[in-house]
């Protein structure tokens, strides 16, 4: 039996989380519906095909941008509103990366299909393996934050939530372009153990970066074997129909299950969409 609850306190505090959260949504329900309809969307031809020098591969259907201003959070495990994915639509990330020995091989799974991906990665991972990290985003990948030690955010000051959030989008900055900024070329985020509370999303969307809950997870952070995680995966896929799905790059069993996964969902006409931001990166500014 595979528990779906999150590891010991961080569920419990999510739960709390949702609780406090629906409060603060009923009252400001309007706004999250006309954030729902407001979300900035870019449709584009599959470019990706053109590209991939294999034949009937899954590839990436289309690219949807997020913009923070009309979509400060998605997903459904934590927020009421989520990203405007079609019925078959998925939106793959991974957390907690870039790890050597598992990245890679999810890097090459993905590569395989032709399909695009979300990594949010922890900074301090970011600064140990650089090179890692330029390595995703070469290969098309969004590149998103997760603090820089995946400290919970709901049991650290105030002040040092803060700096949590600035190190490791600075080591992330640093690891990718060389700069060590704060202002993240692409401004998504995502906290660890979806532990946020409601001064950290406003300072979030303060600084216009979006905050990905998810709408779904492979539970890959308990033991299990590839074909218990493909398994579970694809029956969670199967009620849902579409959704941002959470899995973590520094698994082996989700890097040993990933090829099957992405087979099964060209098999079945799932299609992959790949985010982006809205805006250009702030390395784009003037
Ligand atoms: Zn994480």
């Amino acid at each position: 039996m595979i528990n779906d609850a999150l590891p010991g306190n961080i569920g419990r505090n999510a739960r709390a989380m949702t609780n406090m959260r629906r409060q603060k949504w009923s009252r400001n329900s309007v706004h999250s519906v006309a954030a729902i309809l407001a979300v900035s969307m870019a449709w584009t031809a599959t470019v990706e095909a053109a590209d991939c020098p294999r034949k009937e591969t899954l590839g990436t259907s289309r690219i949807l941008s997020v913009d923070a201003a009309t979509t400060p959070r998605v997903g459904l495990k934590s927020f009421s509103a989520t990203l405007p994915l079609e019925d078959h639509e998925v939106v793959l990330t991974f957390d907690d990366g870039p790890w050597p020995p598992t990245t890679p091989r999810v890097l090459a799974a993905l590569a395989h299909e032709c399909v695009r991906a979300t990594f949010f990665l922890i900074g301090r991972n970011a600064s140990e393996h650089p090179e890692l990290v330029r390595k995703i985003a070469s290969e098309g990948h969004t590149i998103g934050h997760h603090t820089w030690a995946h400290r919970s955010l709901m049991r650290i000051p105030p002040k040092a939530t803060t700096a949590e959030i600035d190190r490791g989008i600075s080591a992330d900055e640093t690891a990718l372009h060389g700069i060590a900024t704060t202002i993240p070329s692409t401004p998504f985020f995502r906290f660890p153990g979806f532990e946020m509370t409601p001064a950290t999303l406003d300072l979030l969307q303060s600084r216009g970066i979006v905050v990905f809950g998810t709408d779904f997870w492979a539970s890959d952070w308990n033991p299990m074997t590839p074909q218990q995680e493909l398994k579970l995966i694809i029956n969670r896929l199967g009620n849902a129909r579409r959704g941002i799905i959470l899995f973590h790059d520094t698994k082996a069993q989700t890097a040993a299950m990933l090829p099957a996964f992405l087979r099964f969902l060209r098999d079945n006409q799932y299609r992959v969409v790949h985010v982006v931001p809205a805006s250009p990166g702030a390395e784009d500014l003037p």
